[in-house]
């Protein structure tokens, strides 16, 4: 048998069995080729977890348990690239890392369309089950860059001339701008938002942002 699945089942949990959508079944018996009795993980996606049973259209509920908010609430920004593979590597990989919010950014460069949520959301929920986490990304936008302002965070633009990343405060919450291909435009950028260096290389737009992830991820 291989590794344990974990799958997505949102909240409120109100039965037991907890019942499973439609994809998720399928994504059990026909790509995972699991049966009933295996065990499998469940979380609601807003950081709790189970460790239960397979049972043919539910999970039988096991051991719970609820992971406490992490210290710091990162939110990567980014413009929102022209190609949709971009897009979706983007929402996989801050998946992956466990990232709290991705939220499109409007730019001058940038594409005026963001992925449909629904689409983003399915390939989060891949990311969330494949990588074991508890809390599903958060994706929203695009917005105005002068929205980044709004909740207090420490707003950072990611620019190759920055201060090194290492040097913004550890706890605060924080939101990292990255660009587009071309970059922001003159002026697009707000003088309040403190710029961070990712190293010396030009990275592309979803590069950085999973650097940026990285980085901000790994120092909680
Ligand atoms: N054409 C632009 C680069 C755009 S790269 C230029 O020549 O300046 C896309 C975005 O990735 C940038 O806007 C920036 O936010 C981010 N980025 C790329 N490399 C970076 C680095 N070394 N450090 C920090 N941010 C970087």
């Amino acid at each position: 048998m291989g590794h344990i699945p974990h799958v997505l089942v949102p909240g409120p949990w109100e039965s037991d069995p907890l019942p499973l959508t439609a994809d998720v079944l399928h994504h059990l018996e026909r790509v995972l080729r699991r049966r009933p009795g295996e065990p499998v993980t469940y979380t609601d996606g807003a950081g709790t977890r189970g460790s239960g049973i397979f049972r043919g259209d539910g999970v039988e509920r096991g051991e719970e348990q609820t992971s406490p908010r992490s210290v710091r609430r990162v939110t990567i920004a980014v413009a929102a690239p022209h190609s949709s593979d971009r897009a979706r590597l983007i929402v996989e990989k801050l998946g992956e890392l466990g990232v709290d919010r991705l939220m499109w950014l409007e730019s001058e460069h940038g594409s005026p369309h963001a992925p449909r949520p629904d689409k983003a959301r399915a390939w989060a929920v891949s990311a969330l089950q494949q990588s074991q986490g508890d809390r599903l990304l958060e994706i929203s936008g695009p917005v105005p860059i002068s929205n980044l302002w709004s909740q207090g965070e420490a707003v950072c633009v990611a620019d190759q001339s920055g201060r090194p990343v290492t040097d913004v405060g550890e706890s605060r919450d924080v939101v990292v701008m990255i660009g587009p291909e071309g970059g922001f435009a003159a002026g697009e950028v707000p003088e309040e938002a403190i710029p961070v260096s990712l190293g010396p290389r030009i990275l592309r737009t979803e590069t950085a942002a999973i650097v940026a992830a990285a980085f901000f991820g790994a120092s909680r």
